[in-house]
């Protein structure tokens, strides 16, 4: 028998660096542990495959996944739905294996409900007028969509205090070291009956 694998949430605002911090988590060698593909009804963005950095699926398919109890969470976040298709999560936890989820706030507090052996991570960015230059930055949101995020931002940094731990994205390769020493100590918690 080996030991169940560790769910890690990774959560915080939009544009603070989550998917570009993932993405260097999953491209160096740190933990062997395996991304969740999430489930979204939003249009891809330039150079997103199906698949690989999302399932883009209609709003009837997102709503038809929900009714069947497919999702392990979900949430409406600026006007689509995005969710964790929960097959891949348990049978990757019951192989033994790490899995990783990037998520907004909403579903990380579901997910804190229904498994809350997870590990849970809020990442922080150092200012909000820094996500603020960010989010233009990235050159791909309008405005009107920018100012949404920089308000649900401010809501969504409040929410810190529900984490295990918060992890400041200063640099990215130094915030990837911090995930990594977390997933590490978590590793060696001696076992509780
Ligand atoms: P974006 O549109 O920039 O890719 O993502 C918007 C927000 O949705 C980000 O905060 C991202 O972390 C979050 N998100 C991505 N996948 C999921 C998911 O499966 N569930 C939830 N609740 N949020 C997600």
């Amino acid at each position: 028998m080996h030991e169940r694998g560790m769910l890690i949430v990774l959560s915080g605002p939009s544009g603070v660096g989550k998917g570009t911090v993932r993405q260097a988590m999953l491209a160096d060698d740190f933990r062997d542990f395996q991304y969740s593909v999430s489930m979204t009804t939003r249009k891809p963005r330039p150079g997103e495959q199906d698949g690989v950095d999302y399932y883009f699926r209609t709003k009837e398919q997102f709503e038809a996944e929900i009714a069947a109890g497919q999702m392990l969470e979900y949430a409406k976040y600026v006007d689509n739905y995005y969710g964790t298709p929960v097959k891949y999560v348990n049978k990757t936890l019951d192989s033994g294996r790490d899995v990783l989820l990037e998520i907004e706030v909403k579903g990380a507090m579901q997910v804190r409900e229904k498994c809350p052996d997870g590990v849970f991570i809020f990442l922080t960015p150092p200012d909000l007028m820094e996500l603020k230059h960010r989010l233009i930055g990235r050159g791909t949101d309008s405005a009107d969509v920018i100012n949404k995020r920089v308000k649900q931002a401010a809501e969504e940094i409040k929410m810190m205090e529900n984490y295990d731990y918060a992890v400041v994205n200063d640099e990215v390769p130094k915030a990837c070291k911090r995930i990594e020493r977390i997933i590490e100590s978590e590793h060696l918690r001696v076992p509780r009956v």
